[in-house]
């Protein structure tokens, strides 16, 4: 059968809807993309200018604001450059996450990558266009095989498709860590310490590198992940992340 009629025929059976609030998605006008509404797109509160630029935190003193740095950032500084998350984690954003993570949605990728590339350009950040190469966070291999994907990396090889710029899987998550919000600070950096080894230092050597992940929460994990790309001689890095937890 012809591919779009065999596509129409398959609209008629399994009418697109809203993954994020089931709305029909017949109506071009209203539809974001062929995932997701233009109204639950638009619920999406994109970051406030006023946090930090290294973990996404709020600012609150003057010297912060004026820096754009928390005080915890400034103090100790982490192994990469900027840290820019598109979204905050919560109603339509963290419905999302929760749909394409949890509900086995791999697909889901393609319109998170849509949301970050608007969020881009509202910020006017060239932080993609600066880089060589494109790293995603990587899960432990027993988490991918429980998943059956890694988000980051999908999201990743989205956003290489959309810039043109290299796919990098150079990272290996050699420790099973566990969630970084169920531990207190001190425990963090231990929990992950040495998680993250260079499989393919090659891919990262004198490059301009931006790290993916979906959720930045307390941003240890991609700290880590960036002094592994450091050890493996990258120029700088920058972080990019659909939304901040
Ligand atoms: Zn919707
Ligand atoms: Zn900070």
């Amino acid at each position: 059968m012809h591919k779009e009629l065999f596509s129409a025929f398959i609209n008629i059976l399994f009418p697109k809807a809203c993954h994020i609030c089931s709305k029909d998605l017949k109506d071009k006008t209203t539809a974001f993309d062929d995932h997701i509404c233009a109204s639950c797109a638009g619920q999406m509160k994109q970051m406030p200018v006023a946090c930090c630029a290294l973990c996404a935190n709020k600012l609150t003193e003057e010297d912060e604001l004026k820096s754009l740095k928390c005080r915890a950032c400034a103090e100790d500084p982490p192994a990469y450059e900027v840290l820019l998350s598109c979204y905050t984690y919560e109603g339509a954003t963290k419905e999302l996450i929760h749909r394409f993570k949890y509900s086995n949605r791999p697909y889901l990728a393609g319109s998170i990558n849509r949301l970050m590339q608007k969020a881009l350009t509202a910020t006017g950040s060239s932080l993609v266009k600066n880089a060589d190469a494109v790293v995603p966070v990587p899960l432990h291999p027993a988490r991918q095989r429980e998943r059956e994907f890694n988000q980051s990396e999908l999201l990743a090889k989205e956003i290489c498709a959309s810039y043109g710029r290299a796919f990098a899987p150079a990272l290996k998550r050699v420790r099973n860590t566990r969630p970084q919000v169920s531990l207190k600070k001190d425990n963090r950096l231990e929990n992950l310490s040495q998680a993250f080894v260079a499989a393919d230092p090659g891919m990262v050597k004198d490059r301009r590198i931006l790290l993916v992940d979906d959720v930045v929460t307390t941003a240890s994990t991609v700290n880590e992940a960036s002094r592994a790309l450091k050890a493996s001689g990258a120029l700088g890095i920058s972080v990019l992340a659909f939304a901040k937890g």
